[in-house]
């Protein structure tokens, strides 16, 4: 399988030579335009239209009622997990198969992940090792889910939806919902992932969403946090920016806040690639179809979206017969330049994470042992 798949990935890219990226950004449309204008208009910092008009796209495109542009998804997912109302020495339950943003972010909160399993169809967090883990390790009081053993205050969930295929979204909000625990939505890799026809980083009390180079679409560096509860919009838009209390000449601030906010500069390269991305996304689920029947040959699965779900397929991925096939397959690719990698070596047997709380993620361990992700850009 190994060079029919490099000979399938030359003549789908068109590419019969040079190196072939994993993911690389589409530069097609107004971006040029754009960024010219916003230089023009020296409004090059986070003040600026192009801001604005970028959280318009986002909340008409995803239907939330509020959107929130930060300088990437990581400071996203820090605000989102403080509007969350997680604190210092709280739990957060997330999945160990995702990228160390995911953990980082709770961190800067200091509080602690507390890992529980992915699901083998989805990959991501699992509603079924979810039940298994507050059935069975938690105290709910006072409206309040606490970890029986430790006695800590477990106060968010965040699932992620990993290379852009939609977790069961809609059964892991109902159990933390029923267990007082607020969702807060990983969903930098599924930018117009649907679940049941609704977007995805739309279903928890807050969401959010990275514009990095090597997302669906990207600013250069960028995030946005969205959430349909207007008091959180409000303390979004507040922490993001110092924290200052608006007046036309004082510089007041009310509480510690963070300058989070997205540079003009940047909202202009979003805001054409915003205007694409419905065509990146039919272009980038055409690739997979194409990877679906090439695989079908061989001994090998093709990662396909999950049941009720449509995925932007960001990132395609395999799995192979166990690590050795993989490390063969990664070694082969990579030396015959199509540009391929394994999943994240799992948070929690990372250096700083190995202590925390973790279920074991049978399920991620599987994982992580024989997936390759593939070559996924948008096609010219
Ligand atoms: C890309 C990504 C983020 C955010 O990354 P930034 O580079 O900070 O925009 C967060 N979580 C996951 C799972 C990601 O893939």
């Amino acid at each position: 399988m190994f060079e029919p798949f490099v000979q399938f990935v030359r003549q789908t890219f068109g590419e019969p030579e040079g190196f072939i990226p994993l993911h690389e950004p589409r530069f097609v449309g107004n971006e040029k335009q754009y960024v010219i204008d916003a230089i023009d208009s020296t409004f090059v910092s986070s003040v600026g239209r192009y801001v604005d008009k970028f959280e318009e796209q986002i909340r008409d495109y995803t239907g939330a009622g509020y959107a929130i542009a930060t300088v990437n998804g990581t400071a996203s997912l820090h605000i989102a997990l403080l509007l969350a109302g997680v604190e210092r020495n709280d739990l957060v339950l997330t999945q160990p198969l995702s990228f160390v943003a995911t953990s980082n972010a709770i961190a800067y909160t200091s509080a602690e992940p507390c890992f529980i399993d992915v699901d083998p169809n989805t990959l991501s967090l699992s509603p079924d090792a979810l039940t298994e883990f507050l059935k069975t390790q938690t105290t709910l009081c006072n409206g309040s889910c606490y970890h029986t053993a430790t006695g800590k205050r477990i106060s968010a969930c965040v699932p992620m939806h990993t290379f852009g295929h939609p977790a069961r979204i809609t059964e892991l909000v109902e159990m933390c919902t029923a267990h007082g625990i607020p969702v807060v939505e990983d969903a930098a890799e599924s930018l117009g992932s649907t679940y049941n026809g609704q977007q995805t980083g739309t279903f928890g009390l807050v969401g959010t969403y990275s514009f990095n180079g090597n997302k669906t679409i990207t600013s250069g560096g960028g995030g946005m946090i969205v959430t349909n509860d207007e008091r959180l919009g409000k303390l979004a838009k507040h922490l993001t920016t110092q924290a200052k209390v608006p007046h036309r000449w004082e510089f007041n601030h009310d509480q510690t806040g963070y300058n989070y906010r997205l540079p003009n500069l940047n909202a202009a390269l979003a805001c054409a690639q915003m205007e694409q991305l419905g065509g990146f996304i039919a272009n980038k689920r055409q690739l997979a179809s194409l990877y679906q029947t090439f695989f079908q040959d061989y001994p090998v699965q093709f990662v396909t979206q999950p049941a009720h779900s449509e995925s932007n397929y960001w990132l395609n991925a395999i799995l192979l017969a166990d690590r050795t096939e993989r490390d063969a397959f990664l070694t082969y690719t990579n030396d015959h330049g199509i540009m391929t990698r394994p999943a994240w070596t799992l948070l929690s047997s990372l250096p700083m994470l190995r202590h925390c709380l973790t279920d074991g993620g049978t399920n991620a361990q599987d994982i992580e042992d024989r997936l390759v992700n593939i070559p996924s850009s948008v096609r010219l």
